[in-house]
């Protein structure tokens, strides 16, 4: 009975059952930089990778090894990779693949934060990025050339809402052989992208996961379904010899761990080299933060439904963005993809413009004024004058931030409480 399915027993069980030197129960937090070798054989044995000990918790930590395990279980991916941001979690899964010279193609809808690295940083390492809108999925194979090393999209991208239509893309992306890429941060729990077919999942843990606000972080996960020998050509990086492990071929010298070419070579190239590794205090926190999810990914669904049903009957709303209240095609993806609901995130576009929203914002009283999201508080942000203010007005319209917008991240408060402070707020808003 240790193949667990079902998300709220594998988020307290798989993994770990009790230390295995003191029985403690919580998972022991090691705050420790380096693993004493029992003897110089194992040393060298890890060090060849023929045995998976740790070494140095920049490459790996009991502590963080829960989380990336039971993380992997949640999503039915083979393994995974905990890191220091989202941010991190991004730049390393791209990283992990393409170089000077390739590109890769991503939707258009995406975090700034991922905007900024794909227009500007990943511009000046030579890497270069195509954005084309998800909303027709062929655009992603129109963008495609022999050098598209990934397909990057986020599977509910916020201010728009509109989930990404994975299956598609996913079928596009195996067919041409592309490994899809999605960023799943606002939809833990209520969707899986590995099964739409998706090949790598990023997040950040910083959000959701964690879900208390304390700590930043980020996790790579593989589905290990991708076939990187079969598109060798497109993939050298893991399947010719890398002269920095002298000339290992990820493809070959990982067989006999299962198909976790990809995610290893992640670990033991990237990690060691660029650095960015997840404290274990931070892993620690994610853990406790894991143990909750399934519960409270419940709570936030149902209170932000109930927060747009609201919005929507409010006569101080102009409009409600939720993909409860799409329509077409947009409706049907999100139906498809998130059949639990739609998560914590509810915009809308308060009537009076840019003065009523910021008006919006200075009148609440419980709700934080804050740029996150995930949070177990209701939090509310006004995108054109905070996450989006460098843009251009253009620039807000196209990324779906018009001026009255406010984003609201619903937390598990009692729905009343939350409904009091939203209505409030409008009523002191309106001139
Ligand atoms: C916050 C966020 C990130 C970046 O994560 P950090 O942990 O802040 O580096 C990436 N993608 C999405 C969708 C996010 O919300």
């Amino acid at each position: 009975m240790t193949n667990y399915t079902n998300p709220e027993t594998i988020a307290l069980h798989a993994s770990f059952r009790g230390d295995p030197s003191t029985g403690s129960v919580a998972v022991p937090m090691h705050q420790t930089t380096s693993f004493q070798f029992p003897d110089v054989e194992t040393a060298c044995a890890r060090f060849a990778l023929q045995e998976l000990g740790p070494i140095y918790s920049r490459i790996g930590n009991p502590t963080t090894d829960v989380l990336e395990q039971r993380m992997a279980v949640m999503e039915g991916g083979v393994a995974s990779l905990a890191v220091s941001s989202g941010q991190a979690a991004t730049a390393l899964s791209i990283q992990n693949i393409a170089a000077t010279g390739d590109n890769i193609v991503s939707s258009t809808d995406l975090y700034g934060g991922s905007w900024n690295l794909f227009a500007n940083t990943f511009k000046t390492m030579g890497i270069e990025v195509r954005f084309v809108d998800p909303t027709d999925p062929e655009n992603f194979r129109r963008a495609t050339d022999e050098r598209t090393r990934a397909y990057y999209a986020e599977t509910l991208p916020n201010p728009k809402l509109q989930v990404f239509p994975i299956s598609d893309v996913a079928a596009i992306a195996e067919e041409i052989g592309v490994p899809l890429i999605m960023d799943n941060t606002a939809a833990p729990i209520l969707c899986r992208p590995f099964d739409f077919g998706a090949h790598i999942v990023v997040y950040s843990t910083t959000k959701f996961i964690g879900g208390h606000g304390t700590s930043i972080g980020g996790m790579i996960i593989d589905g290990g379904q991708f076939d990187w020998e079969k598109h060798a050509d497109r993939f050298p990086m893991l399947t010719m010899p890398d002269p920095s492990y002298h000339g290992a071929i990820w493809t070959e010298a990982t067989k006999p761990m299962g198909p976790v070419a990809y995610i290893i070579k992640a670990r033991v190239t990237m990690l060691r080299d660029l650095g960015p590794c997840m404290s274990p205090f931070n892993a620690f926190q994610f853990i406790q933060g894991l143990e909750t999810l399934p519960l409270r990914m419940r709570e936030h669904t149902k209170n932000a439904q109930a927060v747009a049903d609201y919005l929507s009957q409010n006569d101080k709303v102009e409009t409600v963005i939720h993909p409860s209240q799409m329509e077409g095609v947009k409706k049907r993806w999100a139906d498809q993809h998130m059949p639990k609901g739609f998560g914590g995130l509810v915009g809308f576009e308060i009537k009076g413009g840019r003065d009523a929203g910021l008006r919006f914002i200075d009148a609440l009283e419980m709700v934080y004024h804050v740029a996150n999201i995930g949070d177990t508080r209701t939090l509310a942000l006004h995108p054109a004058t905070s996450t989006h203010q460098q843009l251009t007005p253009d620039q807000q319209l196209a990324a779906g931030v018009t001026p009255g917008y406010i984003r609201l991240s619903v937390g598990i408060e009692h729905i009343d409480d939350i409904l009091a402070d939203v209505s409030q707020a409008l009523e002191k808003t309106s001139a």
